[in-house]
């Protein structure tokens, strides 16, 4: 950075906020690079995300948050990847430099990385509109990751947690659906500060064929497997988890825009061969989440869409909703 005198230098500023002694690097924060060694027998799994200002959060957003989901975002991807996240670098791009911001990203951010054992191994620090851009690094066993292209004729599909909260508290907060104030903190709690799913990642390993993670809501996600797999989904709508704020709303427009296409939730979903049911389940207990069963992998038919949605009569639902896309 330094291009501008500030109260604190550059150089203070990563010492003082992002220097952490490093638990699981051969070298961490401090040099031209970090050092890590990779367990023998292990492949590496490496994503990055990024949050801007005004795009993927909101002009004043309470900055232990943002520490906190910039990183749960990544570790999501590990989740998905059935990978142990072990070290991340933070490129940070700071319109000014205020102490207690700082401190409060930083409070938030760590604490999330002490809880799965991340280290923050480097980053960059640079002067410029608010974006946060996180580098996960995670190791897999040799060939065990949990990738889009695994999914199988017959899979069962699955999904973790309750899909639709984020998109339900967007709404929320801009007006659009009312709810009661008890109601709305229980929503912006998922969409502030998503609980990544590492755990039950971890134990899908050598069960499910395939995973990713819903960040672009449900259809785009599973339609992302179903492209890379050559298959097509049939998911029904009853059967897709919902918390009661937001299935007492799955008639309206928005309720199933959230529930189909809400992004944001960071829940898995993923699929794997009906005869391993039990396994899946003992392996969601184990990581203490909730998932549920909504539908199968078969055959897309030409014309298909990639994902079927149907209703309880077993009539496909006209679907509007779709995925979040950017570019859009
Ligand atoms: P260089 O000029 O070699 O890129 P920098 O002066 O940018 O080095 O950074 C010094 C050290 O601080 C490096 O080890 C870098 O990885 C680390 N670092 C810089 N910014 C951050 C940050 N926001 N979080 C964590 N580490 C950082
Ligand atoms: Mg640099």
């Amino acid at each position: 950075m330094a291009q501008r005198r500030s109260a604190l230098s550059e150089f203070e500023l990563i010492r003082r906020f992002f220097t952490h002694r490093s638990r699981g690097a051969t070298l961490g924060v401090g040099d031209d690079a970090a050092l890590v060694r990779v367990r023998a027998g292990n492949e590496v799994a490496v994503s990055a995300d990024m949050l801007v200002e005004g795009r993927h959060f909101f002009v004043g957003a309470a900055p232990d948050l943002l520490g906190h989901k910039a990183l749960a975002v990544n570790l999501s991807d590990m989740a998905a990847m059935g990978a142990t996240p072990r070290w991340a670098t933070l490129a940070l791009a700071l319109p000014r430099v205020q102490v207690r911001w700082l401190e409060a990203f930083s409070r938030g951010f760590m604490a999330l990385a002490r809880r799965h054992k991340v280290d923050l191994i480097g980053g960059d620090t640079t002067r410029g509109p608010l974006a946060i851009c996180v580098q996960i690094m995670g190791e897999v066993p040799n060939g065990q990751a949990l990738r889009r292209d695994g999914a199988q004729k017959g899979d069962d599909v699955w999904v973790s947690g309750q899909l639709g909260d984020a998109a339900m508290a967007l709404g929320a907060i801009k007006g659009l659906v009312r709810v009661s104030p008890r109601e709305r903190r229980a929503l912006e709690q998922r969409l502030h500060a998503p609980v990544p799913r590492v755990g039950l990642g971890l134990a899908l390993r050598g069960i499910a064929h395939s995973a990713i993670d819903i960040s672009d809501g449900l259809l785009a996600d599973l339609g992302h497997i179903c492209e890379r797999s050559r298959l097509g989904a049939v998911i029904e709508w009853e059967a897709i988890p919902a918390n009661p704020i937001v299935r007492s709303r799955a008639q309206t427009d928005r309720g199933a825009q959230a529930l189909l296409a809400g992004g944001d939730d960071y829940e898995l979903c993923f699929t794997a061969s009906r005869r391993r049911r039990s396994d899946v389940l003992r392996a969601a207990e184990r990581a203490r989440v909730g998932v549920t069963l909504i539908g199968s992998m078969g055959r897309r038919g030409r014309g298909d869409a990639p994902v079927r949605v149907l209703d309880s009569v077993g009539k496909p639902l006209a679907i509007r909703a779709r995925g979040y896309d950017h570019f859009r």
